[in-house]
């Protein structure tokens, strides 16, 4: 006989996190990590030892909307809700299409991409351009805390058990100026798990760096970032120096170590990292995205 398990789906958020604070729960939003997770085999219903509790009807969870310059995606809304809504981002919607195929897109969550801290997760890398901070809800009240301090490690996230991601902020991402790269190397252009992700930010002054950001995916157990780097930058004109170029590449080829694994070598995933990297620097940043 299959075995019962209990599962909650409440009509309100308040409502669900009133029983999070009750009971550690499995949370569920699209399901399409979750479900690959617990699978044991085919046909059996996948083994979750925890109550679930769904959240991806939650219509507090759902909204896109703007405040100032800053964008706020609630956390369930889905790839397909994100394709086509006007204020995400270019880069962000074209990271997007590259992640899974259309059936998924339509489960499958922005916040859930997040929580579930997959090293090849795709809109990591650039949601750390973004310098993205996570709205976390419980009966406790709510905190922000920046999307790289929430990432610790391999699936591994500072959330506690009775809070519920609600809301990403994106800031100043409406402001003009800046220029976005969003590069996803797999085996398709999409439908694939990335090998490597790589995004870069950059907003100029006339031909003056003002900020610049680089964020590379599935190289290390969480996206590898370095501010210290990406200061060296601060104030060079573009196009850069090949020696500027040079010294930025050489600092990232210190502190990337990829690994080897069933779908590239670590030699393969650093070499396309800096070529990534390599070609970001030398564009001349004309064009604007926000
Ligand atoms: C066939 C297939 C292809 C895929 N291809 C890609 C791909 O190309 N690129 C890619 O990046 N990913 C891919 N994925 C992984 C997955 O679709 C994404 O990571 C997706 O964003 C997960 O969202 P979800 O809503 O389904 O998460 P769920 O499976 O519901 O949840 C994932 C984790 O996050 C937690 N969680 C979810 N939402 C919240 C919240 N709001 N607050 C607190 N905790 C929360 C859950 O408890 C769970 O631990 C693929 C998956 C499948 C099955």
């Amino acid at each position: 006989m299959a075995e019962k398990i209990t599962a909650y789906r409440f009509d309100r958020l308040d409502q669900t996190l009133s029983q999070l604070n009750i009971e550690n729960c499995a949370i569920i939003a699209g399901g399409t990590d979750v479900m690959v997770m617990y699978k044991s085999r085919r046909g059996v219903p996948p083994k979750i030892t925890k109550p679930i509790i769904f959240i991806d009807h939650l219509s507090e969870l759902k909204q896109v909307y703007q405040n100032g310059q800053d964008v706020h995606i609630g956390a369930c809304c889905t790839y397909s809700e994100l394709l086509d809504d006007p204020l995400i981002p270019i880069p962000l919607k074209k990271a997007i299409k590259t992640i899974a195929a259309p059936a998924i897109r339509n489960r499958g969550t922005l916040g859930g991409n997040i929580c579930n801290a997959s090293p090849a997760g795709d809109t990591l890398p650039l949601l750390y351009v973004y310098n993205a901070k996570l709205l976390l809800r419980s009966l406790n009240g709510d905190r922000i805390v920046a999307i790289s301090d929430f990432i610790q490690g391999v699936r591994r996230v500072q959330r506690e058990p009775n809070e519920i991601l609600t809301e990403i902020i994106l800031p100043s991402v409406l402001e003009e100026g800046a220029h976005v790269v969003f590069e996803k190397v797999g085996n398709r252009n999409a439908d694939a798990i990335a090998k490597v992700g790589f995004a870069g930010y950059i907003r100029t002054n006339g031909a003056v760096i003002e900020d610049v950001r680089f964020a590379f995916g599935a190289v290390g157990s969480t996206m590898v970032r370095s501010i210290d780097i990406e200061k060296k930058l601060l104030g060079k004109t573009i196009p850069l120096a090949d020696a500027d170029i040079m010294q930025v590449v050489a600092a990232f080829d210190k502190i990337i170590k990829p690994i080897d694994d069933q779908r590239s070598t670590a030699i393969y995933r650093k070499t396309v990292a800096l070529n990534l990297l390599r070609y970001f620097l030398s564009l001349k940043h004309q064009h604007q995205h926000n």
